[in-house]
């Protein structure tokens, strides 16, 4: 018997989805926790071993532990924002990002607490503020303490200093590069915590490890992308102004992709710009090789995206995101809440349901500001006679026989459309960062546990 022959068994088990086990996903991040934490205090103990410096007393040594500590917190940065897809997927992207916000807070702390405790305490070992006549590793520092409060103040206030998204990610970039060889060049100059093999070999390593992520991101990956190029082969007008780009792969498709997971998406730019946006991916894999990006053209470069013509050349970088009912093969059924273009990863959730055969409960609440802007509408009402889909639109500005709910999505709708037995369910949001917070409220208040409720933010930074 020919081996390679695939009977309609193989081609079955072929396609059923590779769930992602929920022990699996923990023992995943709680890995990936650890890992971090150990990252952090290695250095530690690495540093306290061999000849210690003379003491310069307790406020000293705090304030040297505090700058240490701020180095690997901040070299750990590169890491959980280099893409690397085993350190997001058990958590998805958007909170690995937002763990990063918070934890750049703690490291430019740190950095300030070990700069202000010398500024106090210990004066004159700062020297002269002159770059011409101090110290250069003092300078180092001191560049260093600038870039990383620059990282801070452009990303949280990037918005109220007019700074356009691709500029800030430059900026971003120049001011992590350049921080970090500061801080390592400051360490090394000081030289007070070098005097062992395995001390050097620690500044060489957190040295090679934040350049090596950097390399991977913004070189090895785009070079596997000019490798592996997409056409687009259909551009679709839908309603509310969206676009739907239909892409086929020129060379290796989507590895491992989950319904419901975004690409950085490139069109007629070169792999290695930093001009990248992030879009759902809007079809399911069942329905692979080709994918679909559903672009609503609410800026500059999404509206020259929803434009793009046919034979446009493009590159992908996914899939990242855990907005997946693979993450939820135990549910019973499912309440999916989207708001305006947020459709996009709750339609690629339901066309992978639809593929499946899978005929679990699906309650869909989507709101929209009128029926014109109400994206996808004939494709749900569509899947509707093969899934097992109750779809509930709300309407902010409903035409004169509208006859369904109106207004915002807010408790009362919520009450009215989802009975009892739906708050052990997943509840799958995106739409709107005040509508995901009302809804979240709401859902909090009908007896939902927060457990129960997952999304997906559409602003990254
Ligand atoms: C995980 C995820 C999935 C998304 N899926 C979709 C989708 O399916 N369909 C859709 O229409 N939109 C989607 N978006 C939103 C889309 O990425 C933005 O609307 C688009 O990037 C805006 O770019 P712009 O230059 O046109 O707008 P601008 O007006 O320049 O930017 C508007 C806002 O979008 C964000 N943004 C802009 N550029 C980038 C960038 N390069 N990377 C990250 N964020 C950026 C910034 O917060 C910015 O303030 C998604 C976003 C995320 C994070």
């Amino acid at each position: 018997m020919n081996d390679t022959v695939q009977t309609p068994a193989d081609t079955a088990k072929a396609r059923q989805p590779d769930h992602d086990r929920p022990y699996t996903v923990l023992a995943h991040g709680v890995a990936i926790v650890l890992l971090g934490v150990l990252a952090v205090v290695v250095p530690f103990a690495i540093l306290s071993t061999g000849e210690r410096p003379p003491s310069g007393g307790l406020i000293w040594d705090f304030s040297m532990g505090l700058g240490f500590g701020a180095l690997a917190l901040l070299a750990l940065q590169f890491a959980m924002t280099g893409r690397l897809r085993w350190i997001t997927h058990p958590f998805g992207a958007d909170i690995v990002y937002l763990a990063h916000r918070y934890l750049s807070w703690g490291a430019v702390l740190l950095v300030l607490g070990h700069f202000a405790l010398i500024y106090v305490f210990h004066q004159p070992a700062l020297g002269v503020l002159n770059p011409l006549e101090a110290r250069w590793e003092l300078t180092a520092g001191r560049l260093a303490m600038g870039c990383f409060l620059g990282l801070i103040v452009t990303s949280e206030f990037r918005k109220r200093l007019h700074l356009r998204h691709e500029w800030w990610r430059a900026l971003h970039l120049t001011l992590a590069l350049v921080g970090m060889t500061a801080a390592v060049a400051h360490v090394l100059g000081v030289g007070n915590l070098t005097d062992t093999p395995a001390k050097r070999w620690l500044w060489l390593g957190v040295t090679a490890g934040f350049i090596g992520v950097l390399a991977y991101t913004h070189l090895l990956r785009p070079s596997m992308q000019a490798r592996n190029p997409w056409r687009v082969v259909a551009n679709t007008a839908e309603y509310g102004g969206v676009h739907r780009l239909e892409l086929a792969p020129e060379g290796r498709g989507l590895h491992r992709w989950k319904p419901g997971q975004f690409a950085w998406l490139k069109v007629e730019r070169s792999p290695y710009s930093l001009i990248e946006h992030p879009f759902t991916i809007s079809t399911a894999p069942e329905k692979g090789p080709n994918i679909a990006f559903s672009i609503k053209p609410l800026g500059d470069h999404s509206s020259v995206l929803a434009k793009t013509p046919v034979g446009a050349r493009a590159y992908v970088d996914g899939p990242y995101g855990a907005f997946s009912i693979d993450r939820l093969a135990e549910a019973e059924g499912f309440v999916m809440i989207a708001g305006g273009v947020g459709i996009t990863p709750i339609l690629s959730n339901l066309h992978a349901l639809d593929a499946r055969g899978d005929k679990r409960p699906i309650i869909l609440i989507y709101g929209n500001p009128s029926w014109d802007e109400a994206s996808f509408r004939d494709e749900l009402s569509d899947m509707k006679s093969r899934l097992n889909l109750t779809l509930v639109h709300v309407l902010d500005e409903p035409p004169n026989d509208w006859d369904g709910e109106t207004g915002r999505i807010d408790d009362k709708t919520l009450a009215r459309h989802l009975p009892a037995q739906t708050r052990d369910w997943p509840h799958l949001l995106c739409g709107p960062g005040p509508m995901i917070a009302g809804v979240t409220a709401d859902l909090g208040s009908l007896g939902v546990s927060a457990s129960h409720i997952d999304y997906e933010i559409f602003e990254l930074v």
